[in-house]
């Protein structure tokens, strides 16, 4: 059994000496038990918060423990009678091959519904994050316009995609002229903007003649100064991620622009949110039922990033954080 666990904690960016891979043995199952053998592992921007200890609204993972993560998996051997040999199941199992499950919070998959890793992405804890962020804080209106970052990601390609369906204007912003193709051609988005152009704050001002109805905070940094002047009175930001900031170690230098952001808050009557997609964990059954049909029906597609061997997984979660990934960034583990 290999299994990542976490080494140290980063000062920073996460660097590989960060991750140990070790090998210990397969456990075996006690009575209640599974013994599940991971396929589909997925790495999502939030396990950097897991790597530090500063307080959050989860639990660090400790030095030494199992990089925690969503994964899929196949159960291989079951001393537990709601699950038998080769059922396919949603777990949190983490970084590693094999993992023992008493079948709490197990989900078992059908794979002729969907492909199983999807239960990771568009279906999964990603797609339900931009549809319920969406909806029940941007709230977009027909003839909006709605703006996100990172926008090739699951979560990013999502809000824009339902945001079309709402019958909204969508602006995606991603890194480099190769993903914003995408925004366009796979994604249906109105108007693709690479973040890392000279003139990107020029270019997203002209993109929203009408200014910005909703923004989908996904990143911060230069894309949230950019959209900033642009938001509307009554403006929606449904707080989600800053993944720009991860990393960082201290506060950026220069003035203090909280009364700027307050000011504006207050005169524009903004709303600022943030949320946690299992705040609205009452509206999976829902999110499962409407975004299941809208992918059947083509209305909104996904794109996976898979990376093969779970021995790559500290690589390909070190260039998530850069946007080195192109779509929902998966290990095929087995
Ligand atoms: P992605 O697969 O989209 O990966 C992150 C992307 O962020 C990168 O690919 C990169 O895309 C972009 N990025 C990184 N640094 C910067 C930067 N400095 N400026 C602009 N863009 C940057 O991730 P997800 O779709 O899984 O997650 C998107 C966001 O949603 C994250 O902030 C994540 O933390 C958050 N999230 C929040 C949840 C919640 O419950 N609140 C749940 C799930 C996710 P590009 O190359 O286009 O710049």
């Amino acid at each position: 059994n290999r299994r990542i666990v976490l080494a140290s904690r980063p000062e920073g960016e996460p660097k590989p000496e960060n991750f140990r891979l070790e090998t210990v043995p397969v456990p075996q199952p006690g009575e209640g038990e599974v013994l599940i053998r991971t396929r589909w592992l997925s790495l999502d921007p939030y396990m950097r918060g897991r790597m530090s200890a500063a307080k959050s609204y989860a639990k660090p993972v400790e030095v030494g423990a199992v990089m925690e993560g969503g994964t899929v998996g196949e159960v291989i051997a079951s001393r537990n009678d709601r699950f038998r040999v080769g059922d396919i199941v949603l777990c949190h199992s983490g970084w590693q091959d094999y993992a023992l499950s008493n079948g709490q919070g197990l989900r078992r998959l059908d794979p002729d519904e969907a492909p199983v890793q999807t239960a990771l992405g568009v279906l999964g804890m990603p797609g339900m994050t931009a549809y319920t962020g969406l909806l029940n804080i941007g709230q977009p209106k027909e003839g909006e316009t709605v703006v996100v970052a990172a926008a090739t990601g699951p979560v990013g390609s999502a809000v824009g995609q339902i945001a079309k369906i709402k019958g909204a204007r969508a602006v995606g912003i991603a890194g480099g002229p190769e993903k914003c193709r995408l925004l366009k051609e796979t994604f249906g988005f109105d108007v693709a903007i690479d973040h890392r152009a000279p003139d990107f704050a020029d270019r997203l001002a002209q993109a929203c003649p009408n200014g910005i109805d909703v923004y989908f905070e996904n990143v911060g940094g230069k894309v949230w100064d950019a959209v900033f002047p642009l938001l509307n009175d009554f403006a929606r930001v449904p707080v989600c991620g800053i993944v720009a900031h991860y990393n960082d170690t201290q506060l950026p230098p220069g003035p203090d622009r909280t009364p700027q952001l307050m000011g504006a808050v207050l005169r524009k009557r903004l709303t600022l949110r943030g949320f946690i997609v299992w705040d609205f964990a009452a509206q999976a059954g829902e999110f499962a039922r409407e975004m299941g049909a809208w992918v059947k029906a083509g209305r909104v597609r996904y794109l996976e990033d898979v990376v093969d061997g779970l021995e790559n997984a500290p690589e390909a979660f070190i260039g998530l954080l850069k946007g080195r990934n192109t779509g929902k960034l998966l290990i095929r583990v087995s």
